[in-house]
C-alpha cells in the first residue's frame, strides 16, 4: 500500500519544466542493427570483413589475425576475429562495454547490437532485437546449407519470426557464400523465391531486400563487383545506408533502460544504459523503476561521443546520488521522471503475440520466462483472450482453449514480480516481449495494454 501511494504521488506530480527542446545537430541518424541467421551462415565473417573494409581495423592488425588464424589451422576465421577482439575489449573496459561496435556509412551511424558469434545466441539475440531498428538476415547459400537452416530445426525461420514479432520491419537478406556456387544466379533466385514467400506471407515483412555476397572473399560488401554481372542492386554497405532511422523521441518521456549496474554504494550508484526516449542532464531528479527509488543525477556522459549530451538513442553512463538498497536496482530497471508521463511498474498486461514452432500448445495457466528489453522474469499465461488474423488483426476465435504453433493471439500475462514495461505504442523498446520455455523461444510479441 505504501508503494501504491508513493507511485500515485509520483504520477500526480506536475510534469517537470524542460529546457528548450534539444536536438542533435550535424549528427547522422542512428540505426541499431542486428545480424541474425543460422549458426555458421557466416555472420561474424561477413560483419568482420565489412568492418575491415571500412578500416575499423588497420591492415597490420588484419595481417596479424590472418597469420594467427592460419597458424592455429583456422584461417577461414580471420575476419570473424575482428569482432571477437572487440568482444574481449568490451569485457575489459566499461566504456567499450556500453559503446558496442559502431561505424558510419555515408548518411547513418550504425550501432551493431550484440556482435554475433556468442554461444547463447538466441537469448542474446532477443536482447539485441528488442533494441533493433533494422536487421540483416544472413543465409548460407551453399547447396544444401540454405535448406538445412530453413527447414525444421534450422534457425532461419525462428530468427525471422522473432524479428518481425518484436516490431522490426526493415530487413536485408544477405545471401552469403555464393562464391561456393560460382556466383550462380539460379541459386540466388531459388533462395530468394523460397525465402520471399515465407518472409512476406508468414513473417509479414513488407519489403525484404536480397543481396548476393561473400563474407569470406568480400564481394559486394562495400563496392559492386564484376563477379556478379547479373546483379544490378546495391552492395551491402549501400543497403545498410538506406535503412530508415526510427524517429527518436528526444522530446518524449524519459526512459533509460539500465544495461549494467557498475557500482552500488549506499549513497551512490553508477550504471550504464540506453536512453530509449527523452534526454537527461546533470542535476535532474529521477526515479528508478520498478523499485521506485528516487535519485539525483550527479554526472552523465555519452559513451559513444564521450560528451555530456545524452539524448534518446544514446548509450550513457550515469552517476546517481540517493539512498540505494543493494539489489534493488538491476539490469532491466528503467530510469524515469515523476509526472503524468512516469512509468508505473506492471504485473498484469495484454500482449499481442505470435506462437513459434512448438510441440506443446500454450494453454491458460502455462508458464514461461518473459524477456523484455534487458529483463527476464517468470510469467503465466493467465488468460487466452482471442486468436487473431496475423495480417489484419481480425478476431478469429474468442477464448481459444489453446494456442498452437503459428497462431497470433491476444493474451493476458501475469508476472511474479513488478516489471518496468509499457505499451509498444508508448515506447517501442519497453513494449516488446518474448517468451521462452525449455530453452526455446515459444512466442514473441508486443505489449498492447497494462492492466
Ligand atoms: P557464424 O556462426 O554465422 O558467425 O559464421 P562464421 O562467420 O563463424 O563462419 C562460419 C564458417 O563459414 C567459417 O569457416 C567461415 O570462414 C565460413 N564462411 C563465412 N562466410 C563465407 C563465405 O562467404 N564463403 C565461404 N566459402 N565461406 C564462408
Amino acid at each position: 500500500a505504501f508503494r501504491r501511494n508513493q507511485l500515485q504521488t509520483i504520477s500526480r506530480a506536475p510534469a517537470q519544466p524542460r529546457k528548450p527542446q534539444k536536438s542533435r545537430e550535424n549528427v547522422k541518424d542512428l540505426i541499431n542493427l542486428i545480424v541474425v541467421g543460422h549458426v555458421d551462415a557466416g555472420k561474424s565473417t561477413l560483419m568482420g570483413h565489412l568492418l575491415y573494409e571500412m578500416e575499423f581495423v588497420d591492415s597490420r592488425t588484419m595481417e596479424k589475425y590472418k597469420h594467427e588464424a592460419a597458424r592455429s589451422g583456422k584461417s577461414s576465421f580471420a575476419y570473424a576475429w575482428v569482432l571477437d577482439e572487440t568482444e574481449e575489449e568490451r569485457e575489459r573496459g566499461v566504456t567499450m562495454d556500453v559503446a558496442r561496435v559502431s561505424f558510419e556509412t555515408d548518411t547513418k551511424r550504425i550501432c551493431l547490437l550484440d556482435a554475433p558469434g556468442h554461444k547463447d545466441f538466441i537469448s542474446n539475440m532477443i536482447t539485441g532485437t528488442s533494441q533493433a531498428d533494422a536487421a540483416i538476415l544472413v543465409i548460407n547459400g551453399t547447396r544444401g546449407e540454405f535448406e538445412t537452416g530453413f527447414e525444421n530445426g534450422g534457425q532461419t525461420k525462428e530468427h525471422a519470426l522473432l524479428l518481425r514479432s518484436l516490431g522490426v520491419t526493415q530487413l536485408i537478406v544477405a545471401v552469403n557464400k555464393l562464391d561456393t556456387v560460382d556466383w550462380s544466379r539460379d541459386r540466388f533466385e531459388e533462395i530468394k523465391n523460397n525465402l520471399s514467400v515465407f518472409l512476406t506471407k508468414q513473417a509479414g515483412f513488407a519489403n525484404p531486400r536480397f543481396i548476393p555476397v561473400s563474407g569470406l572473399s568480400g564481394e559486394n560488401l562495400t563496392k559492386k563487383t564484376t563477379e556478379i554481372p547479373w546483379f544490378n542492386g546495391p552492395c551491402l554497405l549501400e543497403s545498410i545506408d538506406s535503412f530508415v532511422a526510427a524517429k527518436l523521441p528526444i522530446s518524449g518521456p524519459l526512459r533509460i533502460v539500465v544495461s549494467d549496474v557498475l557500482k552500488v554504494q549506499s549513497a551512490q550508484l553508477i550504471l550504464s544504459g540506453k536512453i530509449e526516449s527523452g534526454e537527461i542532464e546533470k542535476d535532474d531528479k529521477v526515479y528508478i523503476m520498478p523499485s521506485v527509488t528516487a535519485a539525483t543525477v550527479k554526472a552523465c556522459s555519452n559513451t559513444i561521443s564521450n560528451t555530456e549530451q545524452c539524448l534518446a538513442g544514446d548509450h550513457v553512463l550515469l552517476t546517481l546520488a540517493g539512498t540505494f538498497e543493494p539489489d534493488s536496482i538491476q539490469t532491466g530497471s528503467v530510469v524515469v521522471r515523476a509526472g503524468p508521463d512516469t512509468l508505473i511498474p506492471a504485473r498484469r498486461f495484454l500482449v499481442r503475440l505470435v506462437v513459434f514452432d512448438i510441440l506443446t500448445p500454450i494453454i491458460k495457466g502455462s508458464t514461461a520466462e518473459l524477456y523484455a528489453h534487458s529483463i527476464c522474469v517468470s510469467c503465466t499465461f493467465s488468460k487466452l483472450n482471442h486468436s487473431i488474423n496475423k495480417s489484419n488483426g481480425e478476431i478469429l476465435k474468442l477464448k481459444p482453449r489453446f494456442l498452437a504453433k503459428g497462431t497470433s493471439a491476444i493474451v493476458e500475462i501475469e508476472t511474479d514480480q513488478d516489471v518496468a514495461i509499457e505499451p509498444f505504442t508508448k515506447c517501442r523498446s519497453l513494449g516488446r516481449v518474448t517468451f521462452r520455455s525449455g530453452g526455446k523461444t515459444i512466442a514473441a510479441g508486443i505489449v498492447e495494454n497494462v492492466l
